[in-house]
């Protein structure tokens, strides 16, 4: 279960009790306040707190740019330009505070991400709760042969049944061990900050996150990408939906010119200037390796 009673009812009662306030508010926004959408077997992503609007980005715009902005005189237009040009200041003017709840290698790649405040559960005060991320069958596939950092087809059959015994298995004696380890009557008990390096990465843990939204943008490029293992991809893809009811101006900006846009290197704008003149350009007139022309043709290609 995703929420235990006690935190679905402490998100009710929040939600219970609305106030009045003079700051800036995102209509989109509220009605993300506190709740927690699940994620993967046990996890979630709820908002804590935002702060900053779509005008927000603008406002710290147009204090830097002055004059300089009346060029572009509606919101929408600034923040495209903003995006466009990468002025990334005016976004760091909003922020964002996550509850999340991941498994333990989820967390050691979203970690990765330095430029957000983290405040996680401490398994040397508390004791992990028995939750495991055990993967959906579709999802339980076979090491990929063109990638190796990435998975191929489902495995199926009688492997498919061994693999996830072994999963479900492995976790359930690792935690039964951790939890004989901290207590069992007549015994002095094992410190919690030593038994819990039994517990296997599939665990679940929580943290509080809070970034940016410029460092947040970063996050998504990268996490809610294709390429991204679908771990983090889901959580990346929850906040996305939220991020997109919070600053919808600057999510669409985000969408068109990082997630759906792409930076090109001298050589491939050369090739591609001379394809538009009619030149048939091949790999090795491009200058470029194989692996760049490789994904230069994929970029241009409907897939890309
Ligand atoms: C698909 C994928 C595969 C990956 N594979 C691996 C892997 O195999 N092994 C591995 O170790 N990692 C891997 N990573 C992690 C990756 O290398 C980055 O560490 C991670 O994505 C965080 O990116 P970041 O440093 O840009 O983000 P952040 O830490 O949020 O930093 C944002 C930006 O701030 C600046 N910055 C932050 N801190 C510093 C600093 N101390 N010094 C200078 N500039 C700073 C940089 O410009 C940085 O881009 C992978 C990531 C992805 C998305």
């Amino acid at each position: 279960m995703p929420l235990t009673p006690e935190q679905q009812e402490e998100i009710d009662a929040l939600r219970a009790t609305p106030r009045q306030t003079l700051r800036a508010v995102s209509e989109g926004m509220e009605k993300h306040l506190y709740t927690a959408y699940p994620v993967l077997d046990h996890g979630f992503v709820r908002v804590i707190d935002y702060m900053g609007d779509d005008n927000a980005i603008t406002q710290a715009a147009r204090v830097s740019y002055g004059k300089g902005t009346k060029s572009v005189s509606n919101d929408e237009g600034l923040i495209r330009y903003l995006m466009r040009h990468w002025h990334s200041t005016p976004f760091e003017m909003c922020e964002i505070k996550l509850h999340v709840k991941l498994p333990v290698f989820v967390a050691r790649q979203w970690i990765r991400h330095r430029t957000a405040n983290v405040n996680e559960y401490s398994a040397r005060y508390s004791i992990l709760d028995r939750e495991f991320y055990i993967p959906q069958p579709e999802q339980l596939a076979a090491q990929s042969v063109i990638n190796n950092q990435g998975r191929g087809e489902a495995l199926s059959g009688e492997e498919a049944a061994r693999v996830l015994e072994y999963l479900k298995s492995d976790a359930a004696r690792c935690y039964d061990h951790y939890e004989e380890m901290i207590g069992q009557e007549g015994q002095q008990g094992l410190a919690r900050e030593l038994a819990r390096m039994n517990l296997p990465a599939n665990i679940y843990t929580q943290w509080y996150w809070k970034v940016d939204l410029h460092n947040l943008f970063h996050f998504l490029r990268l996490r809610a990408d294709s390429h991204a293992q679908y771990e983090i991809r889901v959580y990346a893809e929850e906040i996305c939906r939220i991020v997109a009811d919070w600053v919808p101006f600057a999510y669409a900006a985000f969408e068109d010119y990082r997630m759906g846009g792409a930076t090109l290197s001298a050589r491939a704008l050369d090739a591609l200037r001379r394809m538009l003149a009619g030149e048939t350009v091949t790999q090795e007139t491009s200058g470029m390796s194989k692996g760049e022309w490789r994904e230069f043709e994929t970029l241009l290609s409907a897939k890309g």
